[in-house]
């Protein structure tokens, strides 16, 4: 119950201060999946404040988290947060950016959450790190809707970050080495099944 309220808590701070964490049906079909799928080992590309790597620890007792971030401010939030939940022992956060990490780990789940303009960078480091049969999954590939319908924004620089992103949903279905499908909830997300 407390838990439950905490969660509420975090998810308020997100809205108050602007961090990006997943929409509420994009968490709950993630942990859906998770559990679903029996996945207990997952790498996620993107912190933020801790809100969805607590969310997919507390899927079950036995799932071990490792993700990345890059900002420290958040990173502070996070293992702040963390520790809230008694989850230290299974949530594993590194400070840094993720093109500098070397892992020695294998993963059932690998959760690209991070700078959009470097999806593709981040799924060709990354996937060696996926175990066979794994699946990686990549959130916010609608960008508020954006990628749909680009004539909402006049942003030069929105534009630029929506291409990239189309250009990554192609590379996703070009990609023969997985089977991607592609879900309209939450912010757009993709789930990719290593072959
Ligand atoms: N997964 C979180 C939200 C992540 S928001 C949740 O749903 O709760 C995206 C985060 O990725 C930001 O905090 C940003 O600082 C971080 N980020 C962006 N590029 C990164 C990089 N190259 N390495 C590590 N972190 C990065
Ligand atoms: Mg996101």
């Amino acid at each position: 119950m407390v838990y439950i309220r905490r969660l509420e808590e975090i998810e308020k701070y997100a809205l108050e201060n602007n961090v990006p964490i997943m929409l509420k049906d994009g968490i709950e079909f993630l942990t859906k999946y998770i559990k679903d799928n029996n996945i207990k080992n997952i790498l996620e590309i993107g912190s933020a404040i801790g809100y969805s790597s607590i969310k997919m620890a507390l899927v079950d007792n036995d799932i071990k988290v490792t993700t990345i971030e890059r900002d420290i401010d958040r990173y502070n939030i996070a293992v702040k947060n963390i520790k809230e939940f008694n989850l230290n022992n299974r949530i594993n956060i590194i400070l840094d950016d993720a093109f500098n990490v070397e892992l020695n780990d294998t993963y059932d789940l690998i959760f690209i959450d991070a700078a959009k303009s470097q999806y593709i960078k981040f799924f060709e480091k990354f996937e060696k790190d996926l175990k066979q049969g794994g699946v990686i999954v990549t959130d916010n590939l609608s960008f508020h809707g954006l990628v749909e319908d680009e004539s909402k924004t006049n942003n030069r620089n929105t534009k630029q970050l929506v291409r990239k992103i189309r250009k990554y949903i192609d590379y996703l279905k070009n990609n023969d080495k997985y089977i991607t499908t592609f879900y309209t909830l939450g912010d757009g997300i993709a789930i990719s099944i290593k072959k």
